[in-house]
């Protein structure tokens, strides 16, 4: 099929005409059961009647005034961000990459208001992904993503996954601070163990750095906590968040202590349609859900369910599945074969699921669901797993 967008992507030749919650229904009339959810965009699910309703009243308002006047949607967004959160201010950005720019920015600019403009650098982790542009791709390190766009930003200094000491001896005179995903989305959903994090905020506070989370996959409530970072009871200094938070509608903010962002002053940073009126009702709307009395924890039991069907499948075909790791409703299976196969089979079986790197399959469902999605979903997956196991002998001994 030829098109007149780039051909940067390996689309699926399927277009969705519909959705209802986690469902979604393609133009040939199947339905399928989304884990995917726009790769942990659609926190509300399809079509939430909460967001379509506060979508279209904000239609009818002022789309767009530009930061040069006050947007009264975004100044209540941060301040329930600020209530809800460690944080002390808010920037408004429009995606994932545009919130951990702005939180690189603010993390350099803290040093030089120190009078230490010097300390610039940010260290990195392998398996890290943290956005598309010319700096975030740099952060995030893949030599694949890096190929043939010239000399990488500099700044970032990378080391092994989770490795504190050669965390301690990357530290220089010129480190700003430490960069990364509590929980690794694209890299294979790894978890940063909790005792590895609080190591790393005592370590950050002897050495007066700051703790950088990019949180734009794992935040607002997809592991069954606000931001994941609280699962370990660790505050941080600046966390980026985007993609659940919108619920579809395209929003990212940088969320920062005022001592953190204390170099980010007037004029030092701008965006023409951050915080705009449509993207803050919105934002607003989701978090009128996911900060509700009760829903977090009841993401945090669906996880629970979700985790114990995965172990299971685990269990009964461990030549399809090698492990399965995740937190919330944030799973990575890893997978024996290409991960691409069992994602096809799931498919097939009409299974919406999303790649990362370590041959893992991630599953990202609606955090609306409810447990008879989860059924589903693992019965779907099971047959998945059916269609990949080769020997029909095999079939009969599971
Ligand atoms: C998706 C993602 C980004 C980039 O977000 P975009 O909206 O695509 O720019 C950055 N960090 C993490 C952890 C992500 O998952």
């Amino acid at each position: 099929m030829t098109s007149a967008l780039y051909p940067t992507y390996a689309r699926a030749d399927i277009a969705f005409t519909g959705g209802e919650g986690p469902w979604l229904f393609a133009e040939n009339g199947d339905r399928y059961l989304d884990f995917a959810s726009g790769v942990a965009v659609l926190s509300l699910g399809h079509e939430h009647p909460h967001l379509v309703a506060t979508l279209k009243a904000a239609a009818e308002k002022p789309w767009h005034v530009s930061n040069l006047y006050r947007i009264p949607q975004a100044e209540r967004l941060a301040q329930r961000l600020v209530d809800a959160t460690f944080a002390d201010v808010v920037f408004f950005a429009n995606s994932g990459a545009e919130a951990v720019e702005c939180a690189i920015k603010t993390a350099r600019k803290y040093h030089a208001a120190n009078g230490a403009p010097e300390r610039y650098r940010l260290i990195t982790f392998e398996g890290a992904f943290h956005g598309r542009t010319l700096a975030t791709i740099a952060a995030g390190g893949n030599p694949k993503y890096l190929e043939g766009f010239g000399p990488p930003v500099d700044g970032f200094d990378q080391i092994p996954f989770a490795d504190f000491d050669a965390l301690e001896s990357a530290i220089s005179d010129e480190t700003a601070g430490v960069l990364l995903e509590p929980v690794q989305g694209e890299g294979g959903l790894r978890v940063f163990p909790a005792e590895f994090l609080k190591k790393l905020r005592a370590l950050c506070d002897a050495r007066g750095l700051l703790l950088v989370l990019d949180e734009v996959q794992c935040g607002v409530g997809r592991t069954g906590k606000f931001l994941a970072c609280e699962h370990a009871g660790v505050a941080p200094d600046i966390v980026a968040l985007a993609k659940g938070l919108g619920g579809g509608f395209p929003i990212g903010a940088c969320l920062a202590t005022r001592e953190a962002a204390k170099g980010m002053t007037l004029g030092a940073h701008g965006s023409t349609f951050g915080g705009n009126p449509l993207a803050a009702a919105v934002g607003g709307a989701v978090l009128d859900v996911v900060l509700a009395e009760g829903f977090l924890p009841r993401v945090a039991r669906l996880g629970a369910l979700l985790r114990q069907r995965l172990a299971e499948l685990n269990d009964r075909y461990p030549a399809i599945i090698e492990t399965v790791r995740g937190e919330g409703l944030m799973f990575g299976v890893k997978t024996r074969g290409p991960n691409g196969d069992f994602a096809a089979a799931a498919r097939a079986e009409g299974l919406l699921t999303v790649l990362a790197g370590d041959n893992v399959v991630r599953l990202l469902p609606p955090l609306i669901i409810d447990e008879t999605h989860i059924v589903e979903a693992a019965a779907r997956l099971e047959r998945a797993c059916v269609r990949l196991a080769t020997p029909a002998k095999q079939l009969g001994a599971a």
